[in-house]
């Protein structure tokens, strides 16, 4: 029997979270506010929303873990440990800390609670993971900057402790938030949950060569860095497009074609980033993960050659990013800060579905990207994707529509034929479901 990874999700809000649980997610992670890294965006305001965060993925028979991995300062000590000890009440599966202060106060004060150290803790080698094991953490989010064979020797050394790894989703461009950039260029703290992100935002080169500072121009052409020092390096392309330069911007991780390798080496855990990304993003991935989960454990268990399946890649083709790598997992140079968006490959968002009505097949929906009568369409739901054909579509007063426009309800009438297709269709599935509009194949 091969032991299945846990999918580890985001949850933004409550509203995300029960997308992430839907398609697939065995597990959530949630912060609160003022202790977490995503100070900024985030849905859990307070106790009572978290509270009913844990209370609905319990019900699912899901976990849900505590995001509480800022590095405080002597002023947010004792703050932090009043809400430590509020949030312990709701008893959420594990709470996720950093900083190593509060990993031992943990120990203290409610010894059943099961401590996982957060990726900013920056975990890189076997002898500081069984460290953190002997103070009575029970799992480490591994550093993001590590290759694929140190991660299989960390959990071969201590076989005993759980070891979580980032899969998929926008890494920094620093060790995983040991960064002073957001701090330097708008003074928000990134170890305190307020980094804005200034790595991946677009810059715009400037030159000035006038007898006041004012005097900027902005530079036209091709524009190259290079060390003074080292004038046999050559000089770095600082590549603008007409939005900028992303000089500093990684490209996103994807770890797709590593799961089958990390689940044979027992990993415990694959986590998803993005707390801030759309319910469509979120569901998609996890669903690509999902299966791609299970089709290794399928392919161990058998005895067959693991491999990710095709429509794990191709969920991956129907999301926007900033261009894919597998990050650190398969070699020391991943990142390619030339690249800015990538555009989903294979097609997009139309609709999100708010009602399903299967008497007549027609659901009500919330239209993200404009669509028309005609256009090919698939029904994505937690059961899978399947091509559907739209008998009429209805604009938001209820008239005929030939086409909908983004920003606007309508509503969506599936045409007999081709709603056999998904006759299994479940009120719950259909609830978390999505249709999406195909342009190319992803091959
Ligand atoms: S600025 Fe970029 S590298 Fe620095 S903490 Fe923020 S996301 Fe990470």
């Amino acid at each position: 029997m091969v032991k299945a990874p846990e999918l580890l999700a985001p949850a933004g809000d409550l509203f995300r979270m029960k997308y992430a649980i839907a398609y697939g997610a065995d597990a959530v992670y949630a912060g609160q506010p003022a202790f977490s890294l995503r100070s900024r965006e985030n849905g859990f305001k307070n106790l009572d929303d978290l509270a009913e965060g844990v209370s609905y993925v319990h019900g699912k028979g899901k976990k849900f873990y505590l995001t509480s991995n800022v590095i405080p300062r002597n002023t947010k000590v004792e703050p932090f440990q009043k809400a430590l000890l509020a949030a312990l009440e709701l008893k959420p599966d594990a709470l996720i800390v950093a900083d190593p202060g509060f990993v031992g106060w943990l120990r203290k004060v409610s010894s059943q609670t099961e401590v996982h150290l957060s990726v900013q803790a920056n975990t890189t080698n076997y002898l500081t993971a069984s460290f953190w094991r002997e103070l009575g953490v029970r799992r480490i989010i591994l550093s993001r900057e590590l290759r694929l064979s140190e991660i299989l020797e960390i959990k071969e050394r201590n076989p005993d402790l759980e070891l979580e790894v980032f899969v998929h989703g926008a890494v920094c461009m620093a060790m995983s938030g040991r960064c002073m950039l957001s701090n330097w260029v708008t003074h928000r703290d990134a170890n305190q949950g307020a980094c804005d992100n200034s790595c991946r935002m677009p810059y715009r080169l400037y030159a000035n060569d006038g007898p006041q500072c004012a005097d900027y121009r902005e530079h036209q052409g091709d524009f190259f860095l290079q060390r003074t020092d080292r004038p046999e390096l050559a000089p770095v392309a600082l590549d603008e497009d007409t939005w900028g330069t992303y000089f500093m911007s990684s490209r996103d991780l994807c770890a797709l074609d590593v799961v089958p390798e990390l689940v044979a080496g027992g990993l415990d855990s694959f986590k998803i980033e993005g707390r801030t990304r759309s319910v469509y993003y979120l569901s998609q991935v996890v669903r690509a993960y999902r299966m791609a989960i299970d089709a290794s454990v399928r392919a161990l268990e058998s005895g067959t050659p693991p491999e990710v399946p095709q429509e794990s890649r191709r969920a991956m083709g129907f999301v926007d990013g900033r261009g894919f790598m597998p990050g650190f997992l398969r070699g020391p140079l991943p990142q390619n800060y030339e690249s800015t968006h990538v555009a989903a490959e294979s097609g997009c968002v139309c609709a999100q579905i708010l009602d399903y009505d299967p008497a007549n097949g027609s659901c009500r929906v919330n239209v993200k990207n404009a669509f028309s009568l005609g256009d090919e369409l698939e029904l994505m739901t937690p059961q899978g994707m399947v091509p559907c054909s739209v008998e009429r579509l209805e604009d938001f007063r209820g008239g005929v529509a030939e086409r909908l426009h983004p920003g606007t309800e309508g509503c969506v009438v599936l045409s007999g034929g081709a709603f056999t297709s998904c006759e299994n269709l479940s009120l719950e599935s259909a609830k978390f479901g999505f249709f999406v509009k195909r342009t190319t194949q992803k091959s």
